[in-house]
């Protein structure tokens, strides 16, 4: 029995590979609604989700496998089923590993409960627990990490399964009559799914099939040259937007390295070009993935640095919820947050001046933003999420020091020097001049206008009041 999970994809797919091996025609998605609640599965998420599952439906018709997609509600359901199902039918399972920590306490138990569950690696490109120092450690600096895990890719080199799904179209048998059974099926049990759960259009987003065609092969040939200039600029799209594909496994990271590879063959060994700033990314996902593998317990939210566990927050309801709904009365922050609210989706430079200004300035607690992040984002990935929380905040591995205190005027003058995105975002501020833009307050108030929320906290004194609770608490 081949379990899709985190993994919704043909393409590269270990478990789906050793499933065709054996001649398997079934898959199953047991789908946890009141799970992705528990963890703030943000609504716009969860389409992107059901829509996928839709087109792997498809995908995997053609290769002569059907999916069932069933609601079991949580992970106990999951558990409950597959004793039923494969437990005391004596079927093996066969699935792809999630690092996350309650995910691999159930597939502990299922395993202690008797269940013959073989799990394969997919989610990063050096298997986990493979980068390591001398004395077996993970690293707890990103450099030494990323040096280790070249070698280990230039000397081991990675698995990487081809299997490329055959244009809709061309398909064999897509017509035939149990196929087109099946594919009924798999949309009434995709729309009894979602009449139970809440979801946010994501169309925005096209579906990974259509990105494979049309994006993947542009970006890396092409717009990866600019990477290095426009990554930082969130007024101009220079950055891939591949993070939500690989946060629900849509897309495979060791099918880009392999694309990479192909155009840029020396990305392993020379590091200081255009390219490698963008495959240093895909690390950092790789680090902060292995790192989640290795220290469950930042999967508990737990600070990764203990001498921060005794820090006071004061977690000011008021300022948190100025902070979510983009009305701190600093234009980059509001901007950002808006971008966030709207979209589902924000620019990583952005979720660093505001990730920053909500733990050093407002002094609210990383755990609250990192809530508020998954219920948002389209792209929210466990790993990925608490690595830039406690970066921001300073508590966690290899951190930003909680001495470094972003200042939220100079960062907009310098990432958004024209201001286009704070006008795209804030159309309050259209008329401002650019000379005013970043923090408008002085000019609005010359101006007699009304328009924009008064600054929640003065800079200067926000950045002493953080460098004092963090000295004084720590
Ligand atoms: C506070 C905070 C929260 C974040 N939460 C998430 C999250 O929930 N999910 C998520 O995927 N990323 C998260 N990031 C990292 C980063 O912001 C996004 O991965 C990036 O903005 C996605 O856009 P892109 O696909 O265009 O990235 P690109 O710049 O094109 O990078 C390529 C890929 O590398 C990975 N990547 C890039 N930057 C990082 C990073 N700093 N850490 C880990 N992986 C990275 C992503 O998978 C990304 O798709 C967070 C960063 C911060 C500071």
């Amino acid at each position: 029995m081949l379990w899709f999970r985190n993994d919704l994809r043909v393409h590269d797919n270990p478990a789906l590979d050793h499933a065709l091996a054996q001649g398997d025609k079934q898959a199953i998605y047991l789908a946890t609604p009141e799970q992705w609640q528990k963890h703030n599965q943000a609504p716009i998420k969860t389409d992107f989700i059901l829509r996928h599952l839709q087109l792997l439906s498809e995908q995997l018709l053609q290769l002569g496998i059907s999916l069932t997609i069933i609601d079991v509600g949580d992970f106990q359901g999951q558990i409950d089923y597959l004793r039923e199902h494969a437990i005391k039918q004596n079927k093996a399972v066969i699935a792809n590993s999630e690092i996350e920590i309650n995910e691999r306490d159930r597939d502990k138990k299922l395993q202690q409960l008797g269940c013959d569950l073989s799990l394969f690696c997919a989610d990063v490109i050096v298997p986990h627990g493979k980068v390591v120092n001398l004395s077996s450690d993970m690293y707890k600096v990103f450099t030494p990490f990323k040096k280790s895990w070249l070698r280990y890719v230039r000397d081991n080199g990675f698995s990487y399964i081809y299997r490329y799904p055959k244009n809709k179209n061309s398909s064999l048998n897509s017509s035939s009559n149990s196929n087109s059974k099946q594919e009924h099926n798999c949309v009434l049990q995709l729309a009894a799914l979602r009449k139970n759960l809440t979801t946010k259009d994501s169309s925005h987003w096209p579906l990974i099939d259509s990105v494979e065609a049309n994006v993947i092969g542009n970006f890396l040939s092409d717009k990866i040259s600019d990477y290095n200039q426009h990554r930082d600029i969130p007024s101009i799209k220079g950055t891939s937007g591949f993070s939500p594909y690989l946060a629900i496994g849509a897309l495979s990271p060791r099918y880009l390295l392999v694309l990479i590879m192909q155009r840029y063959p020396d990305i392993l060994i020379s590091n200081d070009s255009d390219e490698f700033t963008w495959l240093n990314e895909l690390i950092w996902r790789e680090f902060y993935r292995h790192l989640l593998w290795h220290f469950p317990k930042l999967c508990k939210s737990e600070n990764f640095r203990e001498k921060y566990n005794a820090l006071p927050w004061p977690n000011n309801p008021k300022r948190l919820q100025a902070w979510q709904q983009g009305k701190t009365g600093y234009p980059i922050v509001d901007a950002a947050m808006r971008q966030l609210n709207t979209t589902g989706w924000m620019h990583n430079r952005l979720r660093m001046i505001v990730a920053s200004f909500l733990t050093k300035h407002l002094l609210i607690d990383w755990r609250l933003g990192e809530k508020y992040f998954s219920e948002q984002l389209i792209d929210c990935d466990l790993a990925a999420n608490n690595g830039g929380w406690q970066w921001s905040a300073g508590t966690g591995c290899d951190a930003q020091p909680y001495f470094r205190v972003f200042n939220p005027i100079s960062q907009s003058q310098k990432f958004d020097p024209n201001g286009d995105f704070i006008r795209k975002y804030l159309p309050e501020l259209k008329e401002v001049p650019i000379k005013h833009l970043h923090f408008p307050h002085q000019y609005l108030a010359q101006q007699n206008l009304t328009c924009y929320w008064p600054a929640i906290v003065d800079h200067k004194l926000a950045r002493l009041a953080a460098l004092e609770f963090y000295k004084t608490n720590s």
